[in-house]
């Protein structure tokens, strides 16, 4: 819902929406002091549509050289120079691919201008260095991983009128989370997960692109008023800072980008699981700290090809055969207590066990020059708590690099 001092804001009146390039005038219609979700959403939509498209650059030809996508070919290096003429504000990466190959424009997730991440829809605007970076290279993983997150997003919008949609990012490892708020105090459960899965489906089949507008903070906020994880993020940027909004389907969110060129790439996907945040991605807060709005967090996967989420359902498989947690408890050498999430609890056949890979490592240590210090480390980010060290010892970086 719209929060109320947003919607004071806004009132009966007509409101100007003055975005990046350009203005468009719409009417409130706010006929009372509360708004539905059904209101933001078209507040939403109204606002998306009072923004016009980048102006183009001044048409020209330009220089573009083309390189290899770094370390990792996929099967698309290329070199040289674009097989078209190149215009300024027109001339995509895309088109370029294209020209090139058809298979390069579909195997090319994103591309790389000047060492700045690009949708590959997007036109090139001057004389640059150009990458094709392929699904398979570590950025085209990530971009995919991200453009089907805005995929289960839009899902939970059309799935659950009245979601209210936070963060939704790519993971370093894999996969992709959204974590959204349903209206009333509903949650979402596991038979749900088919329903947003179906939903999903729907979107892959439209084969929606990724829309990027720039617009001014002030349009920015009046379009995500209503919504209160959207106007945190606003806060959150420097003031100096452009804000760019993506369009997928009925989907229009804050997003630095860039994306696939559209959904049809997401060919294979599923939801994993469930679990409850609160705001700001913390999994729980330390007794005592403020309460703050719980959320529901839906994880996915997703992969280009089928035969690759096979693949990845049987390393997950096999992970889980040999997860070391479950291991360990059946042979009795630790085990783990709600009360201290993460943290073994070391039973005497595993302490035995530890003590033996410690002294192995002093005494390697102790070889190679080292001398031991001792402190009790907090998990900091999980508690909020300040760090132990306010600033790094010497040779931090090189004895306890994972700290
Ligand atoms: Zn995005």
């Amino acid at each position: 819902m719209l929060g109320r001092r947003g919607l004071r804001a806004l009132g009966r009146s007509i409101i100007r929406v003055r975005c990046f390039h350009g203005s468009a005038v719409f009417r409130s219609d706010l006929s009372s002091q509360r708004l539905d979700v059904e209101g933001y959403l078209q507040q939403r939509e109204r606002g998306w549509r009072s923004t016009i498209e980048q102006p183009s650059v001044v048409a020209r030809a330009i220089e573009v050289r083309l390189r290899p996508p770094g370390g990792n070919d996929g099967g698309a290096a290329v070199a040289g120079r674009p097989r078209i003429d190149v215009i300024a504000g027109a001339t995509t990466p895309f088109e370029i691919a294209k020209s090139i190959s058809g298979k390069l424009a579909k195997t090319t997730a994103v591309a790389r201008v000047d060492g700045q991440l690009w949708d590959v829809s997007r036109p090139l605007e001057t004389d640059c260095e150009l990458e094709l970076l392929p699904l398979d290279s570590p950025e085209g993983r990530q971009v995919f991983w991200h453009s089907s997150a805005h995929v289960l997003g839009l899902a939970l919008e059309e799935v659950f009128p009245g979601a209210m949609l936070d963060d939704g990012p790519p993971l370093a490892d894999g996969g992709f989370f959204y974590d959204v708020e349903l209206p009333g105090g509903q949650a979402i459960t596991t038979a749900d997960l088919a329903l947003i899965e179906a939903k999903m489906k729907e979107i892959v089949k439209a084969k929606h692109g990724f829309e990027r507008r720039e617009v001014s903070r002030e349009c920015a906020r009046e379009m995500f008023t209503g919504n209160r994880y959207k106007t945190a993020v606003l806060d959150r940027l420097p003031g100096d800072e452009s804000i760019t909004l993506y369009r997928c389907g009925e989907l229009v969110d804050l997003c630095l980008g860039p994306h696939l060129p559209h959904t049809g790439l997401i060919q294979a996907f599923t939801l994993l699981k469930l679990s409850a945040v609160h705001w700001g991605g913390q999994l729980q807060y330390p007794a005592g700290h403020a309460q703050t709005p719980q959320l529901q967090r839906v994880h996915g996967i997703a992969f280009p090809k089928a035969k690759q989420l096979k693949e990845w359902t049987v390393l997950q498989e096999e992970a889980a055969r040999r997860d070391h947690r479950r291991i360990g408890t059946q042979q009795k050498l630790w085990f783990f207590h709600p009360n201290s999430p993460g943290n073994a609890i070391f039973l005497p056949h595993g302490t035995r066990i530890r003590n033996r890979l410690i002294d192995f490592l002093k005494k390697a240590y102790f070889e190679r020059g080292f001398d031991e210090v001792f402190f009790v480390y907090f998990p900091t980010q999980l508690l909020r708590l300040p760090p132990t060290f306010p600033s790094r010892l010497p040779r931090w970086d090189l004895s306890c690099p994972a700290v």
